[in-house]
């Protein structure tokens, strides 16, 4: 199985993503974790953009989560389709969805849904769980850990960043399995929910 978490930040994936992870090996089932930026040449180089260290157009930074999405999949070993064909279930931190979310705040949403076709055509989540928090609560998280993060987020982003996840889910996702989970509840129960959805797969 191939599975998304997309969410705000503070909005737990890391926490959940453990979480599913150590269910799959309860159940004697091998998974494989990942996120978004990757690891790989484009996803550091993305990582530079978001610290400010290296400025490009939005239009740029767009593609260049397209290209390491396009790696992510495709690297031969440590690629998605790669690890699913080795018989790992995968569970990805962040995936086009977020692209459509974070991307069109500042780019034609048509332009960052063309450049993520390829990833949607080759490899759609079995599952894409949306980790759905109050924008205020996300605010407050990310000021209680105190990071790179606070740096370039306000409430009024955070509030847009959701309000595009859920319309980047009927644009772009209607064809697919994406479920909405209340992240304001505890973590126990929230992954619990999840762990109800895989069972249903
Ligand atoms: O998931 P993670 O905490 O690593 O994401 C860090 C930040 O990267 C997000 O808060 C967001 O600002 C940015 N991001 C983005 N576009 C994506 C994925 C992440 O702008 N497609």
């Amino acid at each position: 199985l191939f599975i998304v978490i997309e969410g705000l930040d503070g909005s737990g994936k890391s926490t959940q993503i453990d979480l599913l992870r150590d269910y799959f090996h309860s159940r004697g089932e091998a998974c494989h974790v990942t996120a978004e930026p990757t690891g790989f040449p484009t996803g550091k180089l993305i990582r530079s953009v978001l610290r400010k260290e290296i400025e490009v157009d939005p239009r740029t930074l767009a593609a260049m989560f397209a290209a390491d999405r396009i790696e992510h999949l495709f690297h031969p070993e440590a690629g998605l389709l790669a690890k699913l064909a080795a018989g790992y279930h995968v569970v990805a931190s962040r995936y086009y969805f977020s692209s459509l979310a974070y991307q069109s705040e500042f780019v034609d949403p048509g332009f960052v849904a063309s450049l993520n076709r390829l990833a949607k055509a080759t490899l759609p989540a079995d599952l894409t769980v949306f980790l759905d928090l109050d924008p205020q609560v996300s605010m407050q998280r990310i000021q209680a850990r105190p990071g790179e993060d606070e740096l370039f987020e306000t409430l009024d982003k955070l509030r847009h960043v959701r309000e595009s996840f859920l319309n980047a889910f009927t644009v772009f996702g209607e064809d697919e399995n994406i479920q909405t989970v209340d992240a304001n509840q505890p973590l126990h129960v929230v992954a619990e929910t999840i762990q109800d959805l895989i069972d249903k797969l």
